[in-house]
């Protein structure tokens, strides 16, 4: 260590309540009393959510006193970021309730930073590790922009909720948490040979989060409550894990930019979670590591592990292979160079993705 290791100063911010379990949506307004949150609560959801539970959130925080506004949007776009802090302006609202699947959580997140108030996080579905992080995915006319928004105060996740979601959304969350397996290598491999700053706690818990994953994976199966139950607090602690390393170093790394550079490649076709797992079997591969273990764990899970089940060509998979060092500045086993054509074939080919 360097002198500048004991200078430097850096706060960790938690969310400070993580409550998980069969029904605990009607505790919501428990939560907030206990965080000393009171006045105007804007509820942030989507037309489905609303149904099946900003509702509900709703009833039970009027019931309790608190004056309830609602925000029904749709994708997390500048557009609705800015309707979102203008009905919480308009009714003077004094906290945010994100009640939805990641697109509202991301709204509630941004507009919780942008407006300076407190938020709290309650999904309905759990696609990815965002739930209880401060990055934001916002759309503009550009594409997706990854920003600093704000971590929740709590959260409140609801299995009987959770469970209701399509079974494919909970599938790619276990997936983008498996991923971490070849994230926290990469980050290591920078470590060795860029000695990039690293934080052996952040390390620990989001490869800790990846294995609870794989080792649980034949518990976790459709319209089954358990199996939410399994999943949805490493899925949580895998976004904490980001705010512990101060980015999203730990959860993040070459399968991230080969999922991202199949979001340029080939958009909409698969989810983030779905396509970061089968990137994280081959990047494992390049990494001397087990990849047939992470492969068995999605399939087990029921992710897509091939190209045919991400619903995109083979020749896409190799483009991505042999692009993905490009996406961003972060150095990982792809290096500065990546990837030829003949190599991303191989890879691709023993790995059984194509
Ligand atoms: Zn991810």
């Amino acid at each position: 260590m360097d002198e500048g290791d004991f200078t430097k100063a850096r706060s960790i911010l938690f969310p400070r309540n993580v409550l998980a379990g069969h029904g605990v949506l009607g505790q919501t307004p428990d939560v907030c009393k206990d965080f000393g949150l009171s006045g105007s609560a804007l509820i942030v959801t989507g037309s489905k959510t609303k149904n099946v539970a900003a509702d509900i959130v709703t009833s039970k925080m009027m019931d309790a006193g608190y004056e309830v506004q609602m925000a029904t949007v749709g994708e997390a776009t500048q557009e609705n970021l800015e309707k979102v802090e203008q009905i919480a302006r308009e009714c003077k609202t004094n906290f945010i309730l994100g009640v939805g699947g990641g697109s509202k959580i991301d709204l509630a997140k941004m507009a919780a930073k942008n407006l300076g108030q407190e938020w709290i996080s309650i999904p309905t579905s759990a696609s990815h590790d965002g739930i209880a992080s401060g990055r934001a995915s916002i759309k503009n006319e550009n594409g997706p922009l990854s920003l600093d928004a704000k971590v929740p105060l709590g959260v409140v996740a609801d299995t009987a909720i959770i469970v209701q979601a399509p079974y494919r959304l909970l599938a790619a969350g276990c997936a983008d948490v498996i991923s971490n397996s070849t994230a926290v290598k990469d980050w290591e491999y920078a470590k060795r040979l860029r000695g990039e700053e690293f934080s052996r706690s952040a390390y620990s818990l989001a490869l800790y989060t990846a294995e609870t994953i794989i080792d649980n994976a034949d518990l976790i199966k459709p319209n089954l409550e358990e199996s939410v139950w399994v999943a949805i607090r490493p899925i949580i602690i895998s976004g904490v894990s980001m705010a512990v390393a101060g980015s999203s170093r730990p959860t993040s790394g070459s399968e991230h930019m080969f999922s991202h550079a199949l979001d340029m490649i080939a958009p909409g076709k698969a989810l983030h979670g779905e396509q970061c797992g089968v990137g994280s079997i081959m990047m494992m591969y390049l990494h001397g590591g087990d990849w047939s273990r992470i492969r068995e764990a999605l399939a087990k899970i029921g992710a897509p592990t091939s190209a045919k089940e991400l619903g995109i060509t083979e020749e896409q998979v190799i483009e991505a292979l042999v692009n993905a060092h490009k996406v961003r500045s972060r150095f990982t086993i792809l290096g500065h160079v990546g990837l030829t054509h003949e190599a991303a074939e191989r890879l691709a080919t023993i790995t059984k993705v194509i």
